[in-house]
């Protein structure tokens, strides 16, 4: 059975309470992180936890614990479920008021939960041998996709839709440019060079890119920051994603077209395993 974290205190998952009056459930007003623990450890925690604290900002949203209390609420969680490979969830909320769309008073106390989920195997995933499939879709989020809110509706959707078409994941699209993964960074590889878009409001601003781009940069391989349409991507030698729970996953088809050789090609592979080498020598 499952230990969760609810608002201070560590209980059964079937024990925990969040309010019906929520801000969360009734508004999506809140945010979340994802960071998932290899060989025990959280990988890239110091990243997520400076995401989280710049979502909070943007949204006015209080800090409900300081970052080192929340490093610890992820070790703890991580010993109380005996988590060797998988991932832990945050989530922040606006805490609970009477429904209103105005925010509540600032000392309404911001809602914190955290959950684990195990996922042995995660760093040996069968789906980087063989890659994932993608579909194209319009980017119907809102415009603020650089705070990770708890508005995931869209990409929900967009994997159902992915789904129904045979494939693993949606590539976003919005003025004939791929934003991103529904849960991802999106990255093609033409030659020598790794593409990506660049920062800004239009995509989240994933750890796992930065990460791997510095890891990138330093294997003397070039980055190109910039966007880059459908048609480039099918035409591109690779393609892959990054995120938290997938680490370095390559992409072999898009809208059904086979992308450079149809198999995940040596660039993502070599990316992966730098980025999962490194991340577990640092990892806390
Ligand atoms: N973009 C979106 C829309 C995401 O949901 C995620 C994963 N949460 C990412 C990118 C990847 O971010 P990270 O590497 O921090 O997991």
């Amino acid at each position: 059975m499952r230990t969760v974290y609810v608002n201070g205190d560590y209980v059964a998952e079937e024990d925990a309470k969040i309010s019906i009056f929520d801000r969360g459930f009734l508004f999506a007003d809140g945010v979340y992180e994802v960071t998932s623990v290899l060989d025990g450890k959280l990988i890239d925690f110091p990243g997520h936890a400076a995401r989280l604290a710049r979502s909070l900002r943007e949204l006015e949203m209080p800090a409900p614990v300081t970052e080192e209390e929340l490093l610890e609420i992820h070790r703890e969680l991580v010993a109380r479920n005996d988590i060797t490979e998988g991932l832990v969830y945050l989530q922040v909320t606006r805490g609970a008021a009477d429904r209103d769309f105005m925010f509540p008073d600032a000392d309404t106390p911001p809602s914190l939960v955290l959950f684990t989920q195990a996922k042995p195997g995660l760093a040996d995933a069968p789906a980087a041998k063989t890659g994932i499939k993608v579909i194209s879709i319009p980017d119907r989020r809102w415009g603020r996709r650089d705070i990770k809110t708890v508005q995931l509706l869209y990409p929900s959707m967009g994997k159902m839709m992915a789904k129904a078409a045979g494939a693993q994941d949606a590539w976003m699209v919005e003025d004939g440019a791929v934003t991103e993964g529904t849960s991802n960074n999106a990255y093609i590889v033409k030659g020598n060079t790794i593409i990506t878009r660049h920062l800004g409001e239009e995509i989240l601003h994933g750890i796992t890119r930065a990460a791997v781009l510095r890891m990138a940069s330093e294997a003397q391989m070039q980055v190109e920051e910039r966007s880059f349409t459908i048609e480039e991507a099918m035409a591109a030698d690779e393609a892959f994603v990054t995120s938290a729970s997938t680490f370095v996953m390559p992409v072999v088809e898009i809208d059904g077209a086979a992308i450079g050789t149809g198999a995940p090609g040596p660039v993502a592979a070599r990316l992966r395993e730098i980025y999962l080498d490194e991340s577990r020598k640092v990892a806390i």
